[in-house]
């Protein structure tokens, strides 16, 4: 298992962005609508991973009811695995609650899955893994 990326929430790309960009010296990826969350997302490509700024698109997704919330800022941590169904499967028979009990897709075409942070001491966590 590896960290994959950190997911900030922000209220607009637009502003946050270049912030990021010049801050790291490299250019965000393309925006993405992910329709799974109604978020616009862009990344930020690291050495070791990635940053992704998330912005709702729709006041019931779930990044907008986070910033109108919490405001921006940490949304989640994402670890990249192999073999994601037999771990969910795993430690939510360890009893850890799981947001998503099988994954779904996310940003990149990946699978996605969420655990809870009422298991995880209120840290979001997702994992992701490249589809076959
Ligand atoms: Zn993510």
């Amino acid at each position: 298992m590896k960290l994959a990326h950190i997911g900030i929430a922000v209220k607009s790309l637009e502003a946050s962005v270049p912030v990021f960009e010049k801050i790291f010296g490299v250019t965000a990826s393309d925006k993405e609508f992910v329709e799974e969350q109604k978020v616009n997302v862009r990344k930020i490509h690291l050495e070791n991973c990635d940053i992704e700024l998330l912005e709702g698109t729709d006041d019931d997704s779930p990044i907008s009811k986070f910033t109108e919330k919490r405001g921006e800022g940490i949304h989640h941590v994402s670890f990249g695995v192999k073999g994601m169904q037999d771990l969910l499967n795993s430690i939510k028979a360890d009893g850890i609650r799981l947001i998503n009990e099988t994954p779904v897709t996310g940003a990149d075409d990946m699978l996605v899955a969420f655990l809870h942070p009422k298991s995880t001491n209120g840290v979001l966590m997702e994992l992701t893994e490249e589809k076959k």
